[in-house]
């Protein structure tokens, strides 16, 4: 629908520069790897991770799992899922557009 509509725009003198500036900003709303061109998959890795975890031993000796909690002391990289390369750059707008 919107293509269509665009179409439309383009026979319309005026609003040609509109147009191109539509289409950047709809290319940047998509993080995309430089190198593979991948858009799809990316791999989060956050550094020096404590992972504490909260058990409680029953009578009968097994344990059971009560909270646990992370705590990142490094740095969080972003990478490209398909040739991982780093677009920690990029990490930034992906927390932004993180739902
Ligand atoms: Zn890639």
């Amino acid at each position: 629908m919107n293509i269509e509509s665009d179409y439309g725009k383009r026979g319309v003198e005026g609003q040609a520069g509109q147009q191109s500036r539509q289409q950047l900003s709809r290319n940047l709303a998509l993080i995309k790897c430089p190198h593979c061109g991948n858009d799809s998959d990316f791999l989060e890795v956050a550094d020096n991770v404590v992972l504490t975890t909260h058990y409680r031993q029953n009578r009968d000796g097994s344990f059971t799992q009560e909270s646990d909690e992370s705590q990142i002391m490094g740095e969080i990289r972003l990478y490209c899922g398909e040739c991982h390369h780093d677009l920690s750059h990029f990490h930034s707008r992906f927390l932004e557009m993180l739902f």
